[in-house]
């Protein structure tokens, strides 16, 4: 078990290298989260034992409880977020990657060491989606950027099913860039998963969220 685990991150790693230099950057500009979501924590703690230092979560309660008991890595929470969770996700995360909205800009804004966040943008038709709006974006970003408890990385998206994602990335980037144009600091893409990561490297993904290539398939209920 251990050793296929090892296998995988091992596999996906000099994937992540190859790709990284055909998009002519080095691979250590490139962070990768493992996503771990209805994964026990033992299997949590293996990936640890192998280096990994960055792991996703989409579901609070899950997060929370997974992070008290392995404090010394980053949490990055990467699933829709409710405003009345925003307190408490801020408390364990290190970077939350699902800000989409004025309120919940407003209900992360407290006071203490600013948080890290992502603008996620809504990259589908469907307006249910989480996500902010391409168009939305730039004022969003000043919004962020003005707040003293928050800080901007860069945007993040899911590659909407029924695209080439690689056509999705780019589109990304392209939003990337008017969030950068409001934020110079906002330079992050956080944009890749299992079955599309290389696009993503290749449109410039800086931040890739990985589970089930790396942790196997996933359980159906934590
Ligand atoms: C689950 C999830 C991932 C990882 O998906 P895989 O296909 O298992 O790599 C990445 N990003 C978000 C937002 C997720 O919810």
């Amino acid at each position: 078990m251990t050793s296929e685990l090892g296998d995988r991150l091992a596999a996906v790693r000099s994937r992540i290298a190859e790709a990284a230099v055909r998009s002519g950057r080095p691979a250590s500009a490139i962070t990768t989260i493992v996503v771990t979501k209805f994964q026990p924590i033992e299997l949590v703690r293996e990936l640890r034992e192998l280096g990994v230092r960055d792991f996703g979560e989409n579901r609070h309660q899950e997060a929370r409880e997974k992070a008290a008991l392995l404090p010394d890595v980053r949490w990055h929470f990467v699933g829709q977020l409710q405003g009345k969770k925003a307190r408490q996700v801020r408390a364990y995360a290190s970077v939350i990657h699902s800000v989409d909205r004025l309120p919940l800009v407003q209900a992360l804004d407290l006071p203490g060491d600013p948080v890290d966040v992502f603008l996620q943008i809504n990259l589908t038709d469907d307006p249910e989606r989480g996500g902010a709006a391409p168009n939305d974006a730039p004022a969003l970003a000043e919004a962020i950027a003005a707040a003293p408890g928050l800080s901007l990385l860069g945007v993040m998206a899911v590659a909407p099913l029924g695209e080439e994602p690689r056509r999705a990335f780019s589109r990304l980037r392209g939003i990337a860039d008017t969030v950068r144009a409001v934020s110079p600091d906002a330079t992050a893409i956080s944009a890749g998963m299992s079955g599309d990561f290389e696009d993503a490297i290749a449109e410039g993904a800086t931040h890739l969220r990985i589970g089930t290539a790396i942790t196997g398939s996933r359980p159906a209920r934590a």
